[in-house]
Formats: structure tokens, C-alpha cells, sequence
């Protein structure tokens, strides 16, 4: 059985591993375009800073996919033909297999405003190709505008700025991340964002992009702004324009459509793993799921399917972590999303405890549905999720997890506990 897998990042590492896990007999040929051995993309900002080299970020130690006869090929797969069981390369022969894994990953969401890319100075921070153009344009004294209030926008906000640049964050958005966080979270990172320098705007869309001397300006209703780089950080799109047209079917937004066994359903022995795989949410709808751990597990799920497992992929208890400059955020459980994006009613009485820390950027919010804890948000302290996720699990009433708190407490013996104070609130409602 010759299985072949495009991509070789987390999804495709992970499927690898479990292909030859299960199947000692098994040829296994991995092709990628973007670097020859496995990084991750997670880390790439600490090598734009400086504190790690790209080597230091590979997930993988070199010599242990050869040492498990996976064979690596460093091109691009410039198409696929279900029908003939085979993809073309842009400099290999063509390939055949048995069984096909896309894990092809995203790319960034280009700009549409006008002009914007004939400035020649609009940049993003996706891919190792990002990383590079970006790595070496952003000098130091220059100034930035970095479009776009999400995870990518702040972390490339951070590392512009610890590089020495003049940094402006530019959120559509009335605040940060509000997938994330709700509007006093989001105060508590602006307002820490904005002590270390970085010109944070929000409400601030867009509207043209204008080239001058020397420089491009930035307009945003009657507002204006000047500065010689711009970084699009406004979300991924799926990696698979390659696919346009072919036999491999694709949703509207450029997903790969898939079954619950991660298989396409009109394209036979043809997976879709990871950020490009249009799967099944917890409310029944179908989109990407661009998370790191989650890209490893539909990995995984679909070399199960692959193997002949019956497979039905569904996301564990949603769990995620990720830094604003030096505030922790952590959630586990269902957070719903807050104002001002659209919310699906859902029945059943809703209770959000929420409490901010008065002398550091920290906050913590237990949402409970029924008298059960359902999930938590929090800033500025790391907490163990395996705990939360237990508790969830638990079914537990918000009156235990509080008196149980510390118990979720990261570092237990060098963190100072999180106080409860007269403060928090109880609000009903998510
Ligand atoms: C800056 C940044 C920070 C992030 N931080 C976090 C985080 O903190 N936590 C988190 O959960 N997630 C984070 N993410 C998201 C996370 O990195 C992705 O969800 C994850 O990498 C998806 O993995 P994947 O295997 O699906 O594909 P990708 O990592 O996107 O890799 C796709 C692979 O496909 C290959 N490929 C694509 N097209 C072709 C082709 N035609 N031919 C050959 N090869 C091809 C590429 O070479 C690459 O190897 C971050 C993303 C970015 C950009």
C-alpha cells in the first residue's frame, strides 16, 4: 500500500507517524513545499526575535522519519488526479497512490483594498516564505501598521516592535479578538499592549491604501496614517488553490470537503487533514478548525481512516493558549463569543463569573450553563486545563470549581493563588 501525504506539518507529521505505526510494511512518501524538514509554525515568531534559530523549532528529530522509512520529498503538488490516483509535481514525475492525504494547510487572507499590493510594502506572517520577506524588510526605526485584532495580528505586533519598529495594531474591530475575549479581557490586553509602546487603534477599518513618497498611507474614516510596512494579519484562507477545478471537492471558502472519516466524499481514497479540511463544528456547522492540536488530531484520525478504522471525527472539549506580549491567555471549555459578532441563541439559563485582578493584567471567567460549569477564559496566569477539562467533564457546580480553584493553578508552588475578591461578579446571561 503506497500512501502518500501533502503537507508535512503537524497534520501530515502526525499521520505519518500513525501510518507506520500500524503498517511496518507500508511505503510512505511525504512531499512539502514549504521547508524540507518539519517546524513548527507556532514558534516561528521566537525565530523572528531572535531567541531560537528555525532548526530549534523542528518538531521532529532530524533522521526519525528516514529511520521510519517515510521518504521525503521537497516539491509542490501542483495538481491531483483522483480519477488516476496521482498527483503532479512542479519539478518530480508524477506520483501514484493508494490512498491520498491533504494536509495542505492555509495561507494568509490577502487584503482586498485597492492598490494595496502594488505598494510593493504589504507583508504577512503565515508561511516560511512570510517569515523570510518579512524578516527582511522590518528594520529597525521604521514604521509598521499591522491589520487585523486576532492571535497572528498581536504577535506580529510584539516581534515588529521588540525588533525596534514604530508599531501601530489596526483592529477593526470595537476590540481585540472578539472570537476570544469579551470587552473588559480585551481592555486589560490594549491597555498592557499600549505600555510597551504599540499604538493600538481600534474601531479602525481600513478603508484605502494609499502610495506616497516614500512611504503608504492608511485611511480610516477621516483619520490617516503614514508608515513604509504593512502586515496583513487578517486570518487564513485554505492552501488549496491547486485544487480549483480538479476533481478534489471544495467548499466555498476553499476547504476541502470531507466526511466524518475525514475522507472526500466524491473523490475516493482522498483524505483532507488539519487547516485546509472543512469538518464538522460542535454546532453541526462545517469550517476549518485552524488550531495547532487540532491539525495533530484530525492527522492522526485520518491515518486511522486510512488504515481501514471506522472514523468519525469529532474535536475534543476546545482548549487553547497563547501569549498577548507577556499575558497568558487560557481556555478551555465553551466560551461563547462575545458582542459584538453574531450569536446563535441557545436555550438553557446562562451565568458568566467574571473577576479582574485590580494591580495586574488578569482576569478569569467561568461560564456556567445549568448550574455546570461549561468553560473558562482567562488572562494573565497559566492554569492547567487538564484540571478544567476534568471539571467540565465533571459536570461541576461554579461554587466548587471556586473553592477548588488553586487546585488549577499552572505552577502551584511559585504562583501566588488568584484571589477571589468581593468584586467578581455574577451576571446572568453568557
Ligand atoms: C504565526 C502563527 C502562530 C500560530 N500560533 C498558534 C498557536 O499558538 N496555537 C495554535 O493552536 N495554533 C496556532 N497557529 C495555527 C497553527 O499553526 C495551524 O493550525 C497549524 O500549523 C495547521 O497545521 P497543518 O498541518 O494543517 O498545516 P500547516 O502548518 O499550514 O502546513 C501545511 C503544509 O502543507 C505544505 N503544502 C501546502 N501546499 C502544498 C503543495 N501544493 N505541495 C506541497 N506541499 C504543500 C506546506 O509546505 C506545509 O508543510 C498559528 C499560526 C500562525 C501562522
Amino acid at each position: 500500500m503506497h500512501y502518500v501525504i501533502v503537507g508535512n506539518s503537524i497534520a501530515g507529521v502526525e499521520a505519518a507517524l500513525t501510518l507506520r505505526r500500524r503498517d511496518a510494511s507500508a511505503q510512505i512518501t511525504m512531499i512539502s513545499s514549504e521547508s524540507a524538514h518539519p517546524f513548527a509554525r507556532t514558534a516561528m515568531m521566537y525565530v523572528f526575535c531572535g531567541q531560537l534559530r528555525l532548526e530549534d523549532t523542528e518538531f521532529v528529530e532530524r533522521g526519525t522519519l528516514e529511520r521510519l522509512r517515510v521518504t521525503t520529498l521537497h516539491d509542490r503538488v501542483v495538481a491531483v488526479e483522483a480519477g488516476a490516483h496521482r498527483v503532479i509535481l512542479e519539478r518530480g514525475g508524477p506520483i501514484t497512490y493508494d490512498r491520498l492525504l491533504l494536509a495542505v494547510g492555509s495561507m494568509a487572507r490577502r487584503l482586498t483594498l485597492p492598490g494595496a499590493y502594488e505598494t510593493g510594502r504589504v507583508f504577512h506572517y503565515v508561511t516560511l516564505g512570510d517569515h523570510q520577506r518579512l524578516d527582511a524588510a522590518a528594520k529597525k526605526g521604521m514604521r509598521v501598521a499591522v491589520i487585523g485584532g486576532g492571535l497572528v495580528g498581536v504577535e506580529v505586533a510584539e516581534v515588529l516592535h521588540a525588533r525596534g519598529l514604530h508599531t501601530h495594531w489596526l483592529v477593526r474591530d470595537a476590540w481585540t479578538w472578539p472570537v476570544a475575549l469579551d470587552r473588559e479581557e480585551a481592555g486589560v490586553v490594549e491597555a498592557h499592549v499600549r505600555a510597551q509602546g504599540v499604538d493600538v487603534r481600534t474601531a479602525f477599518d481600513v478603508e484605502a491604501i494609499r502610495e506616497k513618497q516614500g512611504s503608504v498611507g492608511l485611511a480610516c474614516a477621516g483619520d490617516e496614517l503614514d508608515v513604509d510596512l504593512i502586515v496583513g494579519a487578517i486570518g487564513v484562507v485554505p492552501n488549496t488553490k491547486f485544487l480549483a477545478g480538479g476533481d478534489v471537492p471544495l467548499a466555498e471558502d476553499g476547504s476541502i470537503l470531507t466526511g466524518d472519516d475525514l475522507q472526500c466524499p466524491t473523490a475516493r481514497d482522498v483524505f483532507a487533514a488539519g487547516d485546509c479540511a472543512c469538518v464538522t463544528w460542535a454546532d453541526g456547522s462545517r469550517r476549518p478548525e485552524t488550531l495547532w492540536y487540532t491539525a495533530r488530531d484530525q492527522g492522526r484520525a485520518a491515518a486511522a481512516a486510512m488504515l481501514g478504522d471506522a472514523v468519525s471525527y469529532r474535536r475534543k472539549t476546545w482548549i487553547n493558549s497563547a501569549k498577548f506580549f507577556d499575558i497568558e491567555y487560557t481556555t478551555a471549555g465553551y466560551v461563547p463569543l462575545s458582542e459584538p459578532l453574531p450569536r446563535a441563541p441557545t436555550p438553557g439559563r446562562w451565568q458568566t463569573w467574571f473577576q479582574k485582578l485590580p494591580d495586574e493584567p488578569a482576569t478569569l471567567r467561568v461560564v456556567v450553563k445549568d448550574d455546570r460549569v461549561v468553560g473558562f477564559n482567562a488572562l494573565g496566569r497559566r492554569w492547567n486545563t487538564d484540571v478544567w477539562l476534568r471539571w467540565i467533564q465533571e459536570r461541576r457546580p461554579l461554587a466548587s470549581v471556586l473553592a477548588h480553584l488553586r487546585e488549577s493553578t499552572f505552577d502551584e508552588e511559585f504562583t501566588p493563588p488568584f484571589p477571589l475578591l468581593p468584586t467578581a461578579t455574577l451576571t446572568e446571561g453568557a
